[in-house]
């Protein structure tokens, strides 16, 4: 990727207020990806504002809750997504790497790998820069998160909702009139692969309930090419 990038024009940007600025000078070479998870509405609906055309991919890893891709179906029209693109893993890769469908009890990190890190890097060939739901209220590494950063494929990675914490993310859903997911009111707080989402967490451990029983925190379609977290640009580092 040779783009040059100037992340200093999104300085102090977040929101839909950065989600706009990145559409205005990428225009189509920006994607957002989003699990339709617990929180995800909250973005889904700032790029919509925006722009109802930018691509949104989504992960369909064959692993998820049933109740997402009626999620996913439902916000999709309520918010008038015009180009959401589900995007799957390989059967080549799953039938030689996971034959057996149970890869998430034993290496995750390679489950991961062929269900998301794979048809991630297919489905963003030909995007210069990327929209992410992270926050930095999450932990696990995510507290420096930058707004802004180029990611280790050289992309431009917007974060419009680094700053927001449990309480503004429902502040957001109320003021618009969101719907939550339908496992939110089960005692989910965030939402991923059935294999590796139990029940739990909360504003103060939002991510106690993804790989409960494992040292892994990211599905590593946040980390960059050398497998670290993308560094913060504010730190320079
Ligand atoms: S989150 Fe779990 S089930 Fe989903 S791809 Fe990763 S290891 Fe596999």
């Amino acid at each position: 990727m040779t783009t040059k990038h100037d992340l200093a024009l999104y300085q102090g940007l977040e929101g839909e207020a950065l989600v706009a600025s990145l559409s205005r000078d990428y225009g189509n070479r920006l994607a957002l990806v989003s699990s339709f998870g617990a929180e995800s509405v909250v973005l889904l609906h700032m790029a919509a504002c925006v722009d109802q055309a930018i691509p949104v991919i989504f992960l369909d890893t064959g692993k998820h809750f049933w109740q997402t891709g009626y999620y996913r179906a439902k916000i999709a029209d309520l918010l008038g997504l015009k180009d959401v693109r589900v995007v799957k893993p390989e059967p080549r890769d799953v039938a030689l790497v996971d034959p057996l469908g149970d890869l998430s009890a034993t290496d995750p990190d390679a489950c991961c790998d062929i269900r998301k890190m794979r048809p991630l890097q297919r489905a963003l060939d030909g995007f210069d820069a990327v929209l992410s739901g992270r926050k930095r209220y999450h932990g696990d590494g995510r507290d420096r998160l930058a707004d802004v950063s180029i990611d280790g494929d050289g992309r431009v990675k917007g974060e419009p909702l680094a700053a927001y914490d449990a309480h503004a993310i429902a502040n957001y859903l109320k003021r618009h009139d969101l719907p939550p997911h339908p496992l939110v009111e089960q005692g989910y707080f965030l939402i991923g692969c059935a294999d590796c989402t139990q029940r739990g967490g909360s504003a103060d451990n939002p991510r106690a309930g993804r790989w409960a029983g494992h040292d892994k925190t990211e599905c590593g379609i946040h980390t960059s090419a050398d497998g670290r977290l993308v560094r913060n640009q504010r730190d320079g580092v």
